[in-house]
């Protein structure tokens, strides 16, 4: 399935919630959810009760799109989180949060995860000293995100580095914010998930 490139806006109304898809406009009386929160379509405002099938995928549908995973990849999370030892739903959200355009947006280098996505794509980053340029990698304890050196001369990336400074990051990321770096210093727990979801809902549906 291909990635959604449509209006982002569309997918946190169908969501009833917001997903912090668009950075600083979010934050905005702009927000399409502050402003109208109805789900998109001509009965969005009409749409019945949710059952429970409804309520499950939904919460499955909200986690993929606030990290703007695929679905496919999703499920192969899931599937990961499910083998491991400990709770399931705790292990998705913790895998899903240690994906590296995630942290590159928690550590405060981007405006949103889907900007996030883009720094990672265009190669502006190290993991352990090496260039990388794959979102979903996922980092683990001990590991260190740096920016490129080379890249560090972009106005763009001098900008972010700059806007680092008013950002905060979670505790499981030890960051620096004059090297920009960050070290991941523990594996996040659903406590430091800056998000409302019901994990469990997710492993409902799955467990079907
Ligand atoms: Fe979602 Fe942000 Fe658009 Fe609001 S402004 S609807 S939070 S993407």
């Amino acid at each position: 399935m291909s990635r959604y490139t449509g209006p982002a806006c569309r997918l946190c109304r169908r969501e009833g919630t917001k997903l912090f898809l668009k950075g600083e406009r979010c934050l905005t009386g702009k927000c399409a959810i502050d402003r109208r929160g109805t789900a998109p379509g001509q009965h969005g405002a009409a749409r019945k009760k949710i059952e429970e099938y409804g309520m499950q995928l939904r919460e499955k549908q909200k986690a993929k799109r606030y990290y703007g995973v695929q679905e496919t990849q999703f499920k192969n999370y899931y599937e990961k989180a499910d083998r491991k030892e400990g709770m399931t739903g705790e292990n998705l959200l913790s895998t899903l949060e240690r994906r590296l355009d995630n942290v590159v947006y928690r550590m405060g280098m981007a405006e949103s995860r889907r900007d996030a996505r883009q720094l990672v794509t265009h190669a502006h980053f190290r993991l352990n000293g090496k260039k990388v340029n794959v979102p979903s990698i996922i980092v683990k304890v001990g590991d260190v995100i740096s920016i490129r050196e080379e890249s560090k001369s972009s106005e763009k990336i001098k900008g972010l580095i700059e806007a680092m400074e008013s950002k905060l990051t979670p505790k499981w990321l030890e960051v620096d914010k004059t090297a920009a770096t960050a070290k991941v210093i523990a594996i996040p727990a659903k406590e430091d998930i800056d998000f409302p979801i019901e994990e469990s809902l997710i492993v409902e549906l799955y467990s079907k």
